[in-house]
């Protein structure tokens, strides 16, 4: 019987509106796990607030309703708004900083160096040595955004001469006049290197929002029919590739960057090993539960195989301070990530009081929390890679 006619058979039963709801709140209420169909078994330590087989407009309604997958779904769609919104940042402010590089600039100054540079500024500028902030001035001078500080401010010096040093120091200033600023923009700008390419960063954060996407809505949708659960799991799958591959673009191209061989070596093996993993987990008898710790496996050795080029990474790099940092992030990154996968596989702490995880806290919830701080970390890495590569070039 189709819910349609089991909704209009109920309203010939019982009349008036108020039973009606009364009838609807009986039908959609939570159940407990022995009640659940087979493929919505998964874990015996969550032992209510189920939903099972819910008609798909209650199943889409639900993500506003407590059930024990409510914060599953959040914590990853929170997590694909944070990635959403450092794309848009990525996009918008980075390239901002380095589009004064397609400006016409001197020869002369065609390297990089930020110690002349903060050389040239303090002979052109003799008052700042006197300036109590100086120190700080120095500090500012290594950040990336200097460029940026110095367009902004700088030209202040020639239009507003009193107030240079206070608008430099400030980081403020932002009506200097149109010719000045792009004066001093030639002066400054060709000190660093043209920007490297930005689609390998761009390729990471949208396998990272792809992969949060595809677990919020599969935790959300899975309960509906066994059907909706078969796709919903293999989207889910999908979309752990498509995270692990991607992860690996950002240190991978711009680590290798000047050595086309290695790069296209670890590029091709990583998207080889990614689109392998989605169509093997695309075949029906990989869903049979005798091939899950295959499954895992595949995952586990992709994100594994992540050591051999950071390794490389740092043989190559050694004296370069930027090869540390990116490593730093990339063993927490593991670390987290490692931790997840801890948790989510021995099942803590629900496994110690079943039951008492169901809405908060269970393991699942604690592993997507895990998921979305290893991303994070990632993402840092990668701002750490292009700047790195921005300013060396190779
Ligand atoms: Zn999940």
């Amino acid at each position: 019987m189709s819910s349609e006619t089991m909704e209009n058979s109920g309203t010939s039963l019982v009349k008036g509106s108020k039973r009606q709801r009364l009838w609807k709140k009986v039908k959609y209420q939570l159940v407990e796990y022995h009640m659940l169909p087979g493929y919505l078994r998964d874990n015996e330590y969550i032992v209510g607030h189920y939903r099972s087989e819910w008609p798909l407009k209650q199943v889409l309604l639900s993500i506003f309703s407590i059930h024990n997958e409510t914060l599953n779904v959040w914590t990853h769609l929170i997590g694909f708004f944070l990635f959403l919104s450092l794309t848009i940042y990525t996009a918008m402010k980075i390239p901002k900083v380095v589009d004064l590089h397609t400006l016409h600039f001197p020869d002369v100054l065609k390297k990089a160096d930020l110690h002349k540079l903060q050389e040239e500024l303090l002979t052109s500028l003799p008052s700042l040595p006197n300036l109590p902030d100086l120190h700080r001035l120095r500090e500012e001078l290594k950040t990336w955004h200097i460029l940026e500080l110095f367009y902004n401010c700088l030209p202040e010096r020639f239009s507003h001469a009193n107030h240079t040093d206070v608008c430099v120091l400030m980081g403020t200033g932002r009506q200097c006049e149109r010719s000045m600023k792009e004066d001093v923009a030639n002066i400054i700008a060709p000190l660093m290197l043209t920007p490297i390419t930005r689609w390998p960063f761009f390729a990471f954060l949208g396998g990272a929002m792809f992969c949060l996407l595809a677990s919020s809505t599969c935790h959300l949708l899975s309960c509906h029919s066994e059907r909706v659960s078969y796709i919903m799991l293999r989207l889910d799958y999908a979309g752990i590739a498509a995270l692990i591959s991607t992860s690996f673009y950002p240190p991978v191209y711009y680590s290798f960057m000047c050595n086309p061989f290695f790069c296209n070596l670890y590029m091709g093996f990583i998207t080889l090993l990614g689109i392998t993993t989605i169509m093997v987990s695309l075949l029906p008898v990989f869903q049979t539960p005798g091939f899950r710790s295959i499954r895992a496996s595949l995952f586990f050795g992709m994100g594994l195989s992540g050591v051999l080029p950071i390794m490389h990474k740092l043989v190559m790099f050694w004296d370069q301070p930027e090869a540390l940092h990116t490593t730093g992030y990339e063993i927490l990154m593991g670390a987290l990530y490692g931790i997840g996968a801890l948790v989510y596989a021995t099942r803590i702490p629900e496994r110690w009081m079943p039951g008492k995880f169901d809405i908060a806290g269970h393991s699942h919830q604690l592993f997507h929390v895990l998921v979305v701080a290893g991303a994070y970390t990632h993402y840092r890495a990668g701002l750490v890679y292009l700047k790195w590569r921005d300013l060396e070039g190779c």
